[in-house]
């Protein structure tokens, strides 16, 4: 869109060039959005200020009977909020000025005298949401494309352009609550369902709908559909109906949503509510992520002062939000994996339109699964027709659950169900670009595939492994075309884990590399790039943090006590927990393989996961691990399994100070963290933040290992280690690149 000149009798001419207002012939104005230069449209202070300058139009021009919001993009409304302003929010008063200019917009909208329709085709999110909520009218394109949400919560925020105050408004305070914390997209059909939406219309009238729909509502002279039912209009004329969601009054005939209305629309229900939501984040964050506590208090102190003095008290609210290390830490890992959308060596790419996934298994039958979109043909091979059906059938699952959630439609499904094809042999092989291999994680077995794998296949082919921990030298020792052999390290579960390491050996090619990069983001994963070594980087930070924590384990410290700690550091999960997660299999073979490789710099291997092993032990998958998994679980978690610290003759009742638990297993992680960059192993501390936060859930509020040095202090951080090095020996020793950026005050980034 080029620059487009407002002129309404009797204003000024205005140079707009983000937004463009039209006067159709039906004295409906259509206000358009679209920012020029980019794909998608997001909220950003010069939007608002032409924002303003076209409602000073709209308010002196008696012509105009009401007004349409759309969007110019093809497959967005608006995004959310302009996440680069946002970062540049560094004090309490610049973030005031920006988000107050916005709720001034917005109720403007609001209070205008004419009827405003919004028209709503593809995302919708955070303050592009806060916009149709302003409306008197929402419309939605029915396409699967079309989200909704306010996401604000997943970089560290709040919905503080009214959305803490409308949406509970609108659609009830527990189904506001559930968008808000949980930060979900909803898909158009859900959205209408729970009355965020009014009308679902096809997205190619989407636009002539609305000016119609403004023209009713204009000809009715009312501003907004108003409530009709009987109920509807003794409620609208209590005094209390400023606090209560007005918009979602009780269907009678519906016993869950008179409870709803029942609980809701009275002060000692809602405090119930507030409270009960309180705890549950608790519980979940244990208090590190100041964000969703934000948008209780903001919900509950709109419902007991009103929408505007909400809006006035969210304002402040935040100015103090925006500018915490959490929000900042978000924001920051925002930023890395959007920087990762495109593949810096797309030149050297291969395209990948058949892929062959061996093994139908757990990571398998997910990886398969999740390339459905991103390629022509995926064929399963596993070795018997039992293990393919059970993948195809998984597969089935996992798409039937997008179609019912409305993120596919029934040809969408059907077209990628389509793609998929199974087989017990090499057969049909030719012709592929890409094997990922997902079998069992056995050296030779590997070696025998990838040879087998070459003789069934084209020079083209490039095959890569999914192994955890197997060096990709040595899988492709005996390779004809070892330049074609990688390392594609996925997560467990695939289609919701983001991160993928891609794993470079020293003969691997550029063009193999590259055409990893280029599916793995085909598949929309943030992908980090790591050089093979022992367990490459992920695995490795992880069972040096394991390991560690199966020597307190041995040395006798509560189990529980160790996932506490951790889990109030800000992991979802306790690293004991994780461990019975892991299986006490891989986690042998890993730290004893790591004990060989490092047992010079003082790497001390635990036995426990050897004995353990040895004693049957393979974890939560066949429930014998530390927790007891044949017990119910009850309110303080799953009882621990006393037999696995008898085979440890251990009593597990030691105790231990929380910091020293948590200085022990998570600065192993930190340091080790930064060995690999010393290495060579990752390529910078931005990768090695995401592989740590995106693979294996280092708390996010940290930002990742190097952020956590960079805040901390890495003189402090350094300091420590030197104290648990006299006290527990070597494998605590500071790495060099550590000491360097202690000493010369230096820091990461
Ligand atoms: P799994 O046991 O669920 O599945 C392995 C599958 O491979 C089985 O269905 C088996 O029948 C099949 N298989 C064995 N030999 C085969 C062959 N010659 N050709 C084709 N298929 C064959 O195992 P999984 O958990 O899916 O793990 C697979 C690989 O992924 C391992 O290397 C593992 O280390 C790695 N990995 C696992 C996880 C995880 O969380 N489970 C995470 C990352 C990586």
């Amino acid at each position: 869109m080029g620059n487009v000149t407002l002129e309404n009798a009797g204003h000024e001419k205005a140079i707009m060039n983000y937004l463009s207002l039209e006067n159709t012939d039906r004295e409906i104005a259509v206000l358009t959005i679209d920012v020029p230069g980019v794909a998608v449209n997001s909220v950003s202070s010069r939007l608002l200020d032409e924002v303003a300058t076209v409602l000073d139009s709209i308010e002196k021009d008696p012509a105009i009977k009401g007004l349409v919001i759309i969007s110019g993009k093809t497959d967005n409304f608006v995004v959310g909020a302009d996440l680069d302003e946002v970062r540049t929010l560094k004090d309490r008063e610049s973030a005031r000025a920006y988000i107050g200019k916005g709720n001034a917009c917005l109720n403007r909208i609001e209070d205008l005298a004419v009827p405003v329709v919004c028209a709503i085709h593809g995302h919708c999110l955070g303050g592009g949401l806060e916009i149709p909520l302003v409306c008197d009218y929402r419309m939605a394109s029915d396409s699967t494309g079309t989200v909704l949400g306010l996401p604000e919560v997943k970089v560290g925020l709040f919905p503080a352009g009214g959305g803490t105050q409308r949406l509970p408004r609108l659609i009830g305070i527990q189904e506001a609550l559930s968008v808000m914390l949980t930060g979900k997209q909803i898909r158009a059909k859900q959205a209408k369902k729970i009355g965020l939406v009014d009308e679902l219309v096809s997205p190619h009238g989407i636009k002539e709908a609305a000016i119609a729909r403004a023209l009713t509502l204009a000809g009715n002279g009312k501003k907004a559909p108003k409530k009709t039912s009987f109920i509807g209009s003794l409620y609208n004329r209590t005094f209390f109906k400023k606090y209560v969601p007005y918009d979602k009054l009780p269907d009678p005939t519906n016993m869950a949503d008179l409870q709803r209305f029942a609980l809701e629309s009275n002060p000692v229900g809602r405090k119930i509510l507030f409270d009960q939501a309180r705890k549950r984040v608790m519980k979940q964050t244990q208090g590190l992520y100041p964000a969703p506590l934000a948008i209780i208090d903001s919900v509950e102190y709109g419902f007991t002062h009103g929408v505007r003095t909400g809006i006035e008290a969210d304002i402040d609210r935040f100015a103090e939000l925006a500018i915490t290390p959490e929000a900042e830490a978000f924001v920051n890992l925002f930023f890395a994996m959007n920087g990762r959308k495109k593949n810096p060596m797309a030149d050297k790419a291969a395209p990948v339109n058949k892929l062959v996934v061996l093994g139908a298994g757990l990571m398998g039958h997910g990886i398969a699964g999740t390339s459905l979109a991103a390629c022509d043909t995926v064929l399963l091979k596993d070795i018997s027709v039992e293990a393919c059906a059970n993948g195809m059938r998984e597969i089935y699952k996992g798409l039937d659950k997008r179609f019912k959630s409305g993120a596919l439609n029934r040809f969408e499904h059907d077209a990628m169900y389509g793609k998929l094809v199974t087989a017990v042999d090499y057969s049909r092989l030719a012709g592929t670009d890409l094997v990922i291999e997902a079998a069992f994680e056995d050296l030779d077995l590997k070696r025998k595939i990838l040879a087998e794998v070459e003789a069934a296949t084209d020079a083209h082919t490039i095959f890569a492994s999914n192994t955890s921990s197997l060096p990709i030298s040595e899988i492709a020792r005996y390779a004809v075309r070892p330049e074609n052999v990688i390392g594609m390290h996925y997560f467990s579960p695939v289609h919701s884990m983001p991160l993928l390491e891609i794993i470079t050996a020293e003969k691997t090619s550029e063009r193999a590399l590259a055409s990893a990069l280029d599916f793995g983001i085909r598949q929309g994963k943030t992908c980090i790039v790591v050089k093979d070594g022992p367990a490459f980087y992920t695995t490795r930070i992880l069972h040096v943090m394991l390991n560690e924590v199966m020597l307190m384990v041995e040395e006798g410290v509560d189990v529980k006590a160790i996932d506490t700690a951790m889990k109030r550091f800000g992991y979802p999960v306790g690293p004991v927990q994780l461990i019975d997660e892991v299986g006490f299999d891989l986690g042998f073979h890993v730290v004893e393989a790591m004990g060989k490789a490092f047992s010079d710099r003082g790497f001390v291997p635990s036995g426990g996961f050897r004995r353990l092993h040895d004693a049957g032990y393979l974890g939560k998958k066949n429930g014998k691990g530390f927790y007891d998994y044949s017990a119910k679980k009850k309110a303080g978690g799953r009882p621990v399994n006393a037999t696995a610290l008898k085979i440890l003759r251990v009593s597990g009742k030691s105790g231990m100070k929380e910091d020293e638990i948590r200085h022990r297993a998570g600065l192993m992680m930190v340091n080790e963290a930064i060995r690999c960059l010393e290495e060579h192993i990752i390529a910078s501390p931005e990768d090695g933040d995401l592989g740590a936060v995106l693979g294996l859930r280092f708390p996010p509020t940290t930002g990742g290992p190097f952020r956590y040095v960079d805040r901390t202090g890495a003189d402090k951080v350094h300091g420590i280690l030197e104290q648990l090095r006299a006290k527990y020996g070597d494998r605590f020793t500071p790495a060099a690149l550590l000491t360097d950026t202690a000493k010369r005050h230096l820091t990461f980034y």
